[in-house]
């Protein structure tokens, strides 16, 4: 099979395998291949820029034919039905209700060498701060780690702050709109991973993270020390009270609220230099993914004497049956 991948000499392969490995980029299920004086490590996915401008050693990004690893146990292996888990950091969540739990534990433990504890959500997210509860089935009994994103690090207690990782690639998605000498607005920044990898893209950009919960700020602000990112600001708040500070700053602003977003639209407008854009996330039903929230977001840009002109929809993910987790991109004029 051909994949992307990394040729590197060979002397500066093991430091490179190890950063790549740390940064879930080298793909296990292909085998690292020798050629000549030159070592090529597959890769999981195409790295952004600035992921592979800080790699060890004189490198090339590049394409090659690989065979795959044999003998790798899977889980497969050791269960009839593989049930859908989250890896956060070390930590791998499974839903509540997971039929015989423990042995689901036991087996993801035994072949991801990397997760120490295994966690059972018990329930859906959920109050203003968007949090979930937990129970330890396996492993270490704790619900902070660090996970690795694109390059980024970030400190999370699951049960303190809102966090996913299946926004990854909705994240990265965004890191090409935003250019130098940019503002960017993150209303709902949680512990920061959009502000955080925007932030690193480039240190003329600005960004002001915004969030209510405390400890979400607590570890945006850890998060912003742990990426030396010192473009971003961090501010414990009401983001309609907070973005009022900021009237006509922003060239972005992010609202990954959704179910309420809606309701922070007026401030997300008057944020907004002439032609920026808003990336506004909701949780819509099949048959209206985009209408009524359009409505909504250009009702609010009339209200201030503004227009939209609609440059993005797309679903990112399902979210429920018949329910997606959508994004709508608005120019305001
Ligand atoms: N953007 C982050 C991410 O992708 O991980 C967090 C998104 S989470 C769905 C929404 C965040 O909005 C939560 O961290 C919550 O604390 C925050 N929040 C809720 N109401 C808020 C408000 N009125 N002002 C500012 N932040 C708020």
């Amino acid at each position: 099979m051909k994949k992307s991948c990394i040729k590197v000499l060979k002397n500066n392969g093991e430091p490179l395998r190890r950063e790549l490995l740390e940064a879930e980029l080298l793909d296990n299920s292909a085998k690292i291949i020798c050629q000549g004086d030159y070592l090529y490590l597959p890769l999981t996915r195409e790295p952004q820029e600035y992921e592979i401008r800080d790699l060890p050693g004189d490198l090339k990004l590049t394409e090659h034919e690989f065979e795959e690893q044999k003998g790798q146990l899977k889980l497969e292996d050791l269960l009839d039905e593989v049930p859908h888990f989250e890896l956060i950091g070390d930590i791998a969540v499974i839903e509540d209700g997971v039929l015989e739990a423990e042995k689901v534990a036991g087996a993801i433990m035994k072949v991801k060498k990397n997760v120490m504890t295994v966690l059972a959500s018990l329930g859906p997210v959920e109050g203003e701060f968007r949090t979930r509860r937990f129970r330890t089935i396996a492993g270490e009994d704790r619900m902070s780690t660090i996970h690795k994103e694109y390059g980024c690090r970030y400190y999370i207690d699951l049960e303190r702050a809102y966090f996913t990782p299946r926004l990854a690639t909705e994240r990265a998605r965004i890191l090409p709109q935003v250019e130098n000498g940019q503002t960017v607005v993150d209303m709902f920044a949680g512990v920061g991973p959009f502000s955080i990898m925007i932030g690193k893209k480039s240190s003329h950009i600005r960004v002001i993270a915004i969030d209510k919960n405390p400890d979400a700020i607590l570890f945006l602000r850890r998060n912003i020390e742990l990426n030396a990112v010192s473009n971003v600001e961090a501010i414990e708040g009401d983001a309609n009270l907070e973005a009022e500070k900021f009237a006509s700053m922003a060239d972005h602003v992010i609202m990954n609220l959704p179910h309420n977003a809606h309701h922070f639209l007026d401030a997300a407008i008057k944020l907004c230099a002439p032609g920026a854009i808003i990336h506004y996330y909701d949780i819509t039903p099949e048959e209206d993914l985009f209408n009524s929230s359009l409505n909504l977001i250009d009702e609010a840009a009339r209200r201030e004497g503004r227009s939209i002109e609609v440059t993005e929809t797309k679903i990112v993910r399902s979210y429920a049956p018949h329910q997606f987790n959508v994004c709508i991109e608005v120019k305001v004029l």
